[in-house]
């Protein structure tokens, strides 16, 4: 097999990715194309096209990083009008994700991947195509807690779903880190 399109993300458990379709249901007027909800995710470093050498140089330094899992908020619905993303996330990015993608960062440079300059925004595509509705609080929030880190690969040719998760690493139980 030769290059596979991958991804580091935060994958919902079947609840929470429940609660994400309806939060998005929730959204009056919402239109565009609504996400698949077992593509439903959070992206965490995108690795873009790689070979099987760097698929094992990219797992291993994922091997190596460490945290403790953390509840992610879901508290807030934006929308980028370029790629026309309606979008949902939180208003105050916790802590232990921005070390967690710091960390994959970091660990990843090792493997010759483009460094990625800009400022992580962790976010929910809800839709694509869709126009700026209800953007501010969501009508229902919901709190995620996150306990474990995935590697995806995207499958544009195919699906939906259009991804598939490949591997999956723990974090650390919260009440190890003090948290
Ligand atoms: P398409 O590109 O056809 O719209 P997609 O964006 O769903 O499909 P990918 O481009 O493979 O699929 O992206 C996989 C994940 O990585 C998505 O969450 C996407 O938002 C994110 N992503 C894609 N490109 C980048 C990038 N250059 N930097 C950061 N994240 C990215
Ligand atoms: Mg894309």
């Amino acid at each position: 097999m030769s290059e596979q399109r991958l991804f580091f993300a935060l994958w919902p458990d079947p609840v929470t990715r429940q609660q994400l379709v309806r939060l998005r249901a929730d959204i009056p007027g919402i239109r565009g194309r609504p996400t698949h909800p077992e593509d439903l995710h959070v992206t965490l470093v995108f690795l873009g096209a790689v070979d099987p050498d760097r698929r094992g140089c990219a797992e291993r330094a994922a091997d190596s990083v460490t945290g403790p899992g953390f509840d992610l908020p879901i508290d807030r619905i934006g929308h980028w009008p370029r790629p026309r993303i309606l979008w949902c996330g939180c208003e105050q990015t916790p802590a232990p994700l921005l070390g967690l993608v710091s960390a994959l960062r970091r660990s990843l440079l090792g493997c010759g991947f483009e460094p990625e300059r800009r400022r992580y925004a962790a976010h929910v595509t809800l839709a694509r195509n869709a126009r700026p509705v209800a953007v501010g609080v969501p009508p229902r929030a919901l709190n995620w807690t996150v306990r474990d880190y995935v590697l995806a690969a995207s499958r544009l040719d195919r699906g939906p779903p259009h991804y598939q998760v490949l591997r999956r690493w723990p974090l650390a139980p919260a009440s190890a880190a003090g948290s």
